[in-house]
């Protein structure tokens, strides 16, 4: 089933940036896809208005209903963790049920399982300064994850971190992809990341705005 599709989208800035250009593209429930291409092409104002953060000038965008339903249904990763530093990691975690009003019991075991996807039940209790940038990301991840939801939209997530943490989030992130049903739109500039991680590129146009092409990455996995 399609979990969105983008039809005829054009983004045009107030200031006449034309950031995308009737661009067209489907996405199936459970893909993991990439958007690369050099900084400036488009990709973060791409992600931006298939999450609904941002509104296309015109053209349409459709989200799959089930998919839609309610804010929990989709989340965001950016490059930044944005953890609040006077919360512990599990509050951290929580934050989105205590927002959408969970119950307290159920808060916690949610938060707790979310923090087991990334490996990181032993630092509950701790705070964001007591942790690494490759496990503040992780507690990133699981608060995203926490909500359950059917969409993970992610912006160069691990673009500060070094390459040996980059890597064994790679492998955290395509396990978490495996278990799941999830379907993740992750923006990079690096091609090499692309390829690795998703089952299809979209490369875009370093003139901002055009899909140069869409490729699909052979099946690698046993
Ligand atoms: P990327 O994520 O590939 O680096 P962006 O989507 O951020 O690209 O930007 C695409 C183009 O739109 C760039 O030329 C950028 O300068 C411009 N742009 C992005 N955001 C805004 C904004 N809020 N106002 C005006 N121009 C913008
Ligand atoms: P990451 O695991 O996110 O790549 P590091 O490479 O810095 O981060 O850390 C490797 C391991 O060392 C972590 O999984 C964790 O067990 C431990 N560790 C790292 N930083 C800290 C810290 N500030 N306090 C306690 N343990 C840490």
């Amino acid at each position: 089933a399609e979990a969105i599709r983008i039809h005829d989208v054009t983004k045009r800035y107030e200031n006449g940036t034309v950031a995308l250009s009737s661009i067209h593209l489907t996405i199936e429930e459970g893909e993991f896809v990439t958007l690369v291409g050099p900084s400036g092409c488009g990709k973060s104002t791409l992600l931006r208005i298939m999450a609904g953060l941002d509104q296309a000038t015109s053209g349409q965008v459709h989200i799959q209903s089930h998919a839609a339903k309610g804010n929990e249904q989709a989340s965001f990763v950016f490059q930044e963790a944005n953890l609040m530093p006077w919360r512990t990691v599990l509050a951290n975690v929580a934050l989105p049920l205590e927002i959408s009003g969970a119950p307290v019991a159920e808060r916690k075991a949610r938060a707790l399982a979310a923090l087991e996807k990334v490996g990181l039940t032993a630092y509950a209790d701790s705070y964001p300064r007591q942790l690494s940038g490759g496990m503040k990301m992780r507690v990133s991840i699981a608060r995203a994850l926490v909500s359950e939801p059917k969409l993970l939209f992610m912006d160069e997530p691990f673009g500060a971190l070094d390459e040996m943490t980059r890597h064994r989030l790679h492998e955290e992130l395509l396990n978490i992809w495996m278990n799941s049903r999830l379907t993740i739109v992750f923006v990079t500039h690096s091609v090499f990341e692309a390829v690795y991680l998703s089952g299809r590129v979209v490369a875009m146009e370093a003139r901002p705005g055009k899909i140069k092409e869409i490729i699909p990455i052979e099946e690698s996995y046993p």
